[in-house]
C-alpha cells in the first residue's frame, strides 16, 4: 500500500505518535475532541525518514502538502501567497518523544512582498506587518538557509541605537521596514539568491529543514544524552499550522499554563500571559508577563474560556497538561499542548488527587511516576539557587547533602560530633572500626573506592550522604589536610557535599530538607497492594530497623552482623577473640560477645516483629576489625620511644634526693604499662601480617572463616536462637532467617547446618518449645549459581548477593574498578552501565535465571530475594519481578523507591521483555 504522508489535525490518530510525533498528535487529539485549534496538518515522521534516506522529499508529498494547503485556504477563507487576507503558517517539528528546543520552528511562512500589501491593508497595521515579515525573514534564513544569527543581529541592533531604542517595542513600522529589507539584502549576500517570493517554495525549504534538524548535532547529542533510541523516536514529523496572532490589538495576547502548579501539584491555575504580544515575547522576558489569574479581571470571558480548555485538556489526556494559548481578537485558541513536568512532590500529590477526582485509575496514578523520582523526596537537597562552583568530583556513592567541619579521624568527628557539631568525616577510605565517626558525621568523604565500597554501603544504610572515590583529594592524615590541586583543606574549615551528584563544595551551602507527605505514604499504600514482590531492607542495627520501618520496609532482608562487631563496646571483645592463640580463649571472649549480640537481636526481632529478620552469619575477613599493618608498625615505634621517656623519667626521678611532685594525668604512667600496650601491639601486628592475604575479598571470608573458627558462628547462632526464643517467650511474634554467606558447596551449607540443629535440639528441649526459623544461603559466587539445585535441598531460601557475585561475574573488583576503568568503558559504550549499580541482565542475568529454576527444582516454593545494591533499582527490580524472585532487599532511606518500582514491574509485566532478547 502507498504510504500516506499527510494527515489534518481533523484525521490523523492522535495516539500514533511515532508516525506523527508528540506534538502533532496532540494537536489531532485536541482537534478531534472539539478544542480551538488553528487548522492545520501532519507530515509525518515516515516522510522525514524518507526524505533523509533519498535526499528529497518522497514522491507525491508536495501535491498532497498543495491539497492540504487548499483545504486550510477553504477552512479559513485566507489565501495563501496572495490576495488581501493571506494565509499565514507556521512549521514546526515534533517527534515522538519531546525533545525540547532542539528542532527547529518557522513562523510567519506565507509572508512575500504581495501577501504583506494585503496584510497591511487587511489589518491596517504596518508595524504589526513588519514586525511579523523581519521575523519570518530571520528564522527562515536561519532554519532552511543556514544564515546565522548575528548577520541579522548587527542590522536589527545598528537600527535600534540609530533610533536611540533600548527595546524591540520602541521601534517603529518604518524602522521595521528598513530592517526588514536589509535582512532580504542579508539573505541576498549571503546565498546569492532572493529571498523565495513563492511561497510554497517557502514551505517545503521549510519543511526539508524540520526534517533535516532531525541529523543536527544538537539534536543527536541530546538523543545520545537521554538514550533515546530509534525504537522510542525515529525521525520528525513537520506540523503545519495556520498562524493566530497575539499581537494585533489589546483584545489579543498569548500565554503559557499549566492546568496544575507544577511545583507543588496544588490543582490551580498556573502560568502566564502577555496582552497584544507574541509568544515569543513571553519566552524572550522583553515584557514581564502577568499571572494568569489576573486575565479574570482584564479578559474575564476568556479566562473563563481558558478555565474550561485546560479541564477538558485533563479530562482528555488524563495527566496534568502544559498547553500554549493565542488569542486573538477575542477568540482562544489553544497552540500546543503536552504532559507537564513537574518535581516529585507535584507528581505525587497530583497522582492521589486525580485519583480522588476520578481522573485517573490507581494504576495510572502510580504508573506515571517513574520510582527512580521518589529519591528527590527521601533526602535533603541543595538549594538549587546556589552559585558555588563544586571543588572536587566523586562518585554519587549515598544521596543528600550535608554541610561540615572536615574532620579527618573518626575518634575525632564522634566526639566534635557529640558536642554539638556538624562534622563531615574526610577519609582515604573507610574501615570497619570507623563506623562510630559514621555515626557522629553529617556525611561521608573518600578519596578512594567506588560505590560498593565500605563507606558507600554504609552511608546507604543509615541514609547519610556520601561522595566516594573522589580521586583528586589528597588526604594527608598527619598534617590534618586536604589537596584538592593547590587548595589546601585544613581540618575544620567547613564543606558541602552532594551525594546525589558526586560533587564536593567549599563552604556551607543551605540544604532544603525532605518531607515524606501524607499523599506519598497512600500512593505507596497502592503500590503495597498492586504489587507482587515484598520489599526488605538492609538494616543492621535496631536504629536504622526504626527507619527501614517508617519508609514501609516489610521486613529486614540483610542484617550485616559484623557491623554489630564494630561498635565501641564490642571491638575490643572482637580484637581479644581473633588475637586469641587457643580455642579456649577464644571462645571466653566469645561468650561475653554473645549476651551482646543477644540483646541485638531481641531488639532487632521486636522491631520488625512479626516480619522476617534475615540475619547473615559473619562474612568479612578478620583483618578488617584489626588496624593496617602501618598502623601499627606507627604506633610501635611511637610507643617504643614514649617507653623510653618514661624510662629516663624514673631514671631522673632516681637521681634526684627531693623530685618535684608531678602532675595528676602523669602519675600513672609507669614502664609496665607502656609495655603492657606495646606487648599487645606487636602481637596484633603478629596477627595482621598472619591474615594478610593478597586478594582479601575472595579470600579467607564468610563461611570458610566459619568453618575454620566454628565457636564465631556457633556464638552468632546460639544467639538468634536464644533471642528467638526469648521473643517467643515474650509474646512477641518472630520470624528469624540464618544466612550464610560466600557459599560454594552443600557441604558448606551442612557443617553450618549441624551447629543450627544441635543448638535447636539444645534449646528446644530446654524451653519445651518449638523454634520457629529459617535456613538459608547467599547466592554470591558463580559456583552457587550452576549448584543451586543441590544447594536449595538444604538452604529454605536463596538471596542473591549481587555485589560480589557481579564481582565474580566480570572478575572486577568491587572496591577498585568503579574508580579506575569503569567510567571510561562506560563513557566509550564498551559497558552501558554501571553493573554495580544496574543488574547485568544480559550477563549475570542468565546465571541468576538459571540459579532460580535449579533451586525451585530443588525445593519447591524455594524463597528468593536480591540484597545486592541493585536490589534498589527500578530497571534491575523489574528483571526480578520477571524471574519470579519473592523480594528485593535495598537500603531503608531505598524502600520507598522499591515499593513503586515493584509495583510498577507487576503492572508491567506483560509488556516486558529482557533486554538484548527477542520478544516470544
Ligand atoms: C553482596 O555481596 O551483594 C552483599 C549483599 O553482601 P556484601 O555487600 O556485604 O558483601
Ligand atoms: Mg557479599
Amino acid at each position: 500500500m502507498k504510504k500516506r504522508y499527510v494527515y489534518p489535525f481533523s484525521d490523523g490518530d492522535g495516539h500514533d505518535k511515532k508516525l506523527l510525533g508528540g506534538k502533532g498528535a496532540n494537536l489531532c487529539q485536541m482537534t478531534q475532541i472539539g478544542i480551538n485549534v488553528p487548522p492545520g496538518f501532519v507530515i509525518t515522521t515516515e516522510a522525514c525518514l524518507d526524505y533523509l534516506q533519498g535526499n528529497q522529499l518522497p514522491s507525491g508529498l508536495l501535491v498532497a502538502v498543495r491539497n492540504e494547503i487548499s483545504k486550510l485556504e477553504a477552512a479559513t477563507n485566507k489565501t495563501f501567497g496572495t490576495g488581501p487576507n493571506p494565509l499565514l503558517v507556521s512549521v514546526r517539528s515534533g517527534s515522538a518523544l519531546s525533545m525540547p528546543g532542539m528542532m527547529d520552528t518557522i513562523l510567519n511562512l506565507g509572508l512575500n512582498d504581495e501577501t504583506l500589501t494585503g496584510l497591511i491593508q487587511q489589518t491596517g497595521d504596518e508595524r504589526f506587518v513588519y514586525d511579523a515579515y523581519r521575523r519570518f525573514i530571520q528564522l527562515f534564513g536561519k532554519v532552511a538557509l543556514g544564515i546565522g544569527d548575528e548577520k541579522f543581529d548587527e542590522h536589527f541592533e545598528a537600527v535600534k541605537s540609530r533610533v536611540g531604542v533600548k527595546v524591540d517595542v520602541g521601534l517603529e513600522a518604518s524602522h521595521l521596514k528598513e530592517i526588514s529589507e536589509k535582512f532580504l539584502d542579508v539573505v541576498h549576500h549571503e546565498t546569492g539568491e532572493e529571498f523565495p517570493q513563492d511561497v510554497m517554495m517557502q514551505l517545503q525549504r521549510a519543511v526539508e529543514a524540520v526534517f533535516r534538524s532531525w541529523r543536527g548535532k544538537r539534536a543527536i547529542a541530546y538523543r545520545r544524552e537521554f538514550q533515546i533510541t530509534p525504537d522510542m523516536a525515529n525521525g520528525t514529523a513537520a506540523n503545519i499550522q495556520t498562524m493566530v496572532f497575539g499581537n494585533m490589538g489589546n483584545d489579543c495576547a498569548t500565554g503559557v499554563g499549566f492546568s496544575r502548579n507544577p511545583g507543588t501539584g496544588e490543582n490551580e491555575m498556573y502560568g502566564e500571559y502577555l496582552t497584544n504580544a507574541q509568544g515569543e515575547d513571553v519566552v524572550a522576558g522583553i515584557r514581564t508577563p502577568n499571572p494568569l489569574q489576573q486575565m479574570e479581571n482584564e479578559m474575564p470571558s476568556q479566562f473563563a474560556q481558558l478555565v474550561e480548555l485546560q479541564t477538558k485538556l485533563e479530562a482528555h489526556f488524563q495527566e496534568v497538561q502544559d498547553y500554549e494559548f493565542t488569542i486573538e481578537k477575542g477568540t482562544l485558541y489553544c497552540l500546543q499542548t503536552r504532559n507537564g513536568k513537574m518535581n516529585a512532590a507535584a507528581m505525587v500529590k497530583t497522582s492521589v488527587d486525580m485519583y480522588r477526582e476520578k481522573l485517573i485509575s490507581k494504576r495510572q496514578a502510580l504508573l506515571r511516576i517513574d520510582p527512580e523520582f521518589l529519591e528527590q523526596l527521601l533526602h535533603p537537597r541543595l538549594d538549587p539557587s546556589s552559585t558555588i562552583k563544586p571543588i572536587a568530583q566523586g562518585l554519587p556513592a549515598s544521596p543528600g547533602a550535608a554541610s561540615g567541619k572536615c574532620i579527618f579521624d573518626a575518634d575525632l568527628a564522634e566526639k566534635l560530633g557529640k558536642s554539638g557539631e556538624q562534622v563531615i568525616l574526610v577519609r582515604e577510605e573507610t574501615r570497619p572500626d570507623d563506623i562510630h565517626g559514621f555515626f557522629a558525621a553529617q556525611g561521608i568523604l573518600t578519596s578512594r573506592g567506588g560505590k560498593t565500597s565500605h563507606a558507600a554501603v554504609v552511608a546507604r544504610g543509615m541514609g547519610k550522604p556520601c561522595v566516594a572515590g573522589a580521586e583528586g583529594i589528597n588526604v594527608d592524615i598527619s598534617l590534618r589536610q586536604a589537596k584538592v590541586g593547590s587548595r589546601i583543606i585544613h581540618e575544620g574549615d567547613i564543606i558541602t557535599l552532594d551525594g546525589a551528584s558526586g560533587e564536593v563544595f567549599p563552604g556551607a551551602i543551605p540544604t532544603i530538607e525532605p518531607h515524606f507527605s501524607d499523599e506519598l505514604t497512600v500512593l505507596l499504600g497502592w503500590a503495597d497492594e498492586a504489587a507482587d514482590m515484598k520489599v526488605m531492607a538492609n538494616a543492621d542495627t535496631p536504629d536504622a530497623a526504626r527507619k527501614a520501618r517508617e519508609y514501609g520496609a516489610m521486613g529486614i532482608g540483610l542484617c550485616r552482623t559484623e557491623r554489630m562487631f564494630n561498635a565501641r563496646d564490642r571491638l575490643p571483645i572482637v580484637i581479644d577473640m581473633i588475637l586469641a592463640d587457643t580455642r579456649e580463649d577464644r571462645k571466653a571472649a566469645l561468650n561475653k560477645l554473645l549476651p551482646i549480640q543477644r540483646a541485638d537481636f531481641i531488639e532487632l526481632f521486636s522491631v520488625m516483629s512479626p516480619d522476617p529478620v534475615t540475619v547473615r552469619l559473619l562474612d568479612p575477613p578478620m583483618h578488617e576489625f584489626l588496624p593496617t599493618e602501618q598502623q601499627l608498625i606507627d604506633q610501635i615505634e611511637t610507643l617504643r620511644m614514649y617507653r623510653n621517656v618514661v624510662k629516663g623519667r624514673q631514671t631522673a626521678i632516681a637521681a634526684l634526693a627531693t623530685p618535684p611532685p608531678l602532675p595528676e594525668p602523669f602519675r600513672e604512667l609507669n614502664e609496665e604499662l607502656v609495655d603492657d600496650v606495646l606487648s599487645k601491639k606487636v602481637q596484633m601486628l603478629g596477627k595482621v601480617r598472619e591474615l594478610r592475604e593478597i586478594n582479601p575479598m575472595l579470600g579467607h571470608r564468610g563461611v570458610r572463616l566459619g568453618i575454620t573458627y566454628p565457636e564465631i558462628y556457633a556464638m552468632q547462632i546460639r544467639a538468634i536462637l536464644e533471642a528467638a526464643m526469648e521473643c517467643a517467650e515474650n509474646g512477641i511474634e518472630v520470624r528469624p532467617e540464618i544466612m550464610v554467606p560466600q557459599v560454594i558447596t552443600s557441604q558448606e551449607l551442612l557443617h553450618v547446618k549441624k551447629t543450627v540443629d544441635r543448638l535447636v535440639d539444645q534449646l528446644e528441649t530446654e524451653f519445651g518449645k518449638k523454634l520457629r526459623f529459617t535456613f538459608g544461603t547467599m547466592i554470591e559466587t558463580v559456583r552457587a549459581c550452576t549448584r543451586a539445585r543441590r544447594l536449595a535441598e538444604i538452604a529454605e531460601f536463596f538471596s542473591f548477593g549481587t555485589n560480589d557475585l557481579t564481582q565474580a561475574t566480570f572478575s572486577f573488583s568491587r572496591e577498585d574498578a568503579e574508580n579506575k576503568f569503569l567510567p571510561m568503558y562506560n563513557d566509550s559504550g564498551i559497558l552501558q552501565d554501571n553493573p554495580f549499580e544496574v543488574l547485568d541482565i544480559q550477563g549475570l542475568g542468565q546465571l541468576i535465571e538459571m540459579a532460580v529454576q535449579q533451586g525451585r527444582e530443588g525445593r519447591e516454593g524455594l524463597k528468593i530475594g536480591i540484597c545486592g545494591e541493585q536490589g534498589g533499582h527500578p530497571e534491575s527490580i523489574r528483571f526480578c519481578h520477571h524471574i519470579g524472585l519473592d523480594y528485593v532487599s535495598c537500603s531503608g532511606p531505598r524502600v520507598p523507591v522499591a515499593r513503586l518500582a515493584v509495583a510498577n514491574s507487576k503492572l508491567r509485566e506483560k509488556e516486558y521483555v529482557v533486554p538484548g532478547r527477542i520478544p516470544a
